[in-house]
């Protein structure tokens, strides 16, 4: 199959070109009037298998000039410190931590209970310094391991750990109420309550990627929150093709355009993309329907920025 360039998107954009009719399931003549609600590519990069996976990942971005941001676990990174290096160096893409191991720092119902308040510190203190050393730039944000249904929300402890360590923003609302799937469209929000009006929350929406494909051979599981609070976001079934995983994709982002979001992030793992799908082609349908919708790309650096500057945590 012909590979598709930032050209054919602009086309698409503009008339509905090559693109779309070589992408199943893209619609036609939708407004395509440029909007503020930002889309963020965001990949949790935490397993040997990652750093191949990267490397296609990073061909479609830069073929397409995409933004990303790479959350990417410290013990991972420093596995592969010049790989990864070469692979994600450049101004398109922001490297932020994924905790140093991946151990929880908060109690996950699917994931574990949180480790020691010593061990946390380490999982955070670690993860940045490992990005830092690596890629010899600022390191601001931290998504931490599997996320939480209730973000950092009453965990003042683990707030001031991740604001001696420096980070400006986490990405930890990662799940829906009492911990449904999908992760619903939320909005940033600062955690002024808990005595930190300066460290942001930029949450992560949708579904963990790797389980509409049974990647982690959970099998059928409760997952989904009743009564719906997003129906539509609920496929009948596994997803079987790049497509299936599209159409869910653009729910979210349709969604978030509609409903005047700030931006949309769906949570992404590189070692279960390639398992599904080596030639990234579900990467292709999303970026086009991000061109085409007038999403605006991102990154979650970026994002902060903006929060930052319209002065909202004040
Ligand atoms: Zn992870």
């Amino acid at each position: 199959m012909s590979r598709i360039t930032r050209r054919d998107l602009i086309k698409t954009t503009v008339a509905g070109g090559v693109a779309a009719a070589a992408l199943p399931g893209l619609a036609r003549g939708r407004d395509t009037r440029p909007t503020k609600t930002r889309y963020i590519a965001a990949y949790d990069t935490e397993s040997p298998g990652c750093l191949a996976a990267c490397g296609r990942i990073v061909e479609v971005h830069k073929r397409l000039e995409m933004p990303a941001t790479f959350f990417i676990v410290g013990r991972v990174l420093d596995a592969h410190p010049a790989e990864y290096r070469k692979l994600l160096d450049g101004p398109l893409f922001e490297i932020a931590s994924h905790t140093y191991s991946h151990r929880m720092l908060r109690d996950n119902e699917f994931c574990g209970a949180a480790v020691p308040m010593d061990e946390r510190r380490e999982e955070i203190f670690k993860g940045k310094e490992s990005v830092e050393r690596v890629f010899e730039r600022p390191c601001i944000g931290m998504r931490p391991g599997c996320g939480f249904d209730n973000a950092f929300s009453g965990e003042p402890k683990v707030l001031q750990l991740v604001k001696e360590a420096g980070f400006k923003y986490v990405s930890s609302l990662l799940w829906g109420p009492d911990y449904s799937l999908p992760a619903l469209l939320r909005e940033p929000f600062s955690y002024q309550a808990e005595g930190f009006p300066d460290i942001w929350e930029l949450p992560g929406h949708g579904w963990h990627e790797n389980l509409l494909k049974d990647h982690n051979r959970w099998g059928p599981r409760r997952l989904t929150l009743w009564p719906p609070p997003f129906p539509e976001a609920v496929p009948r079934s596994f997803c079987k093709t790049p497509s299936d995983e599209f159409e869910v994709n653009r729910v979210f982002l349709d969604k978030a355009l509609e409903t005047g979001m700030p931006f949309v992030s769906l949570i992404w793992h590189p070692w279960s993309l390639a398992k599904f799908d080596p030639d990234m082609k579900m990467l292709e349908m999303t970026f086009a329907h991000v061109r085409r919708t007038g999403l605006k790309p991102s990154t979650y650096g970026q994002l902060y920025q903006s929060l930052r500057k319209s002065g909202k945590s004040s």
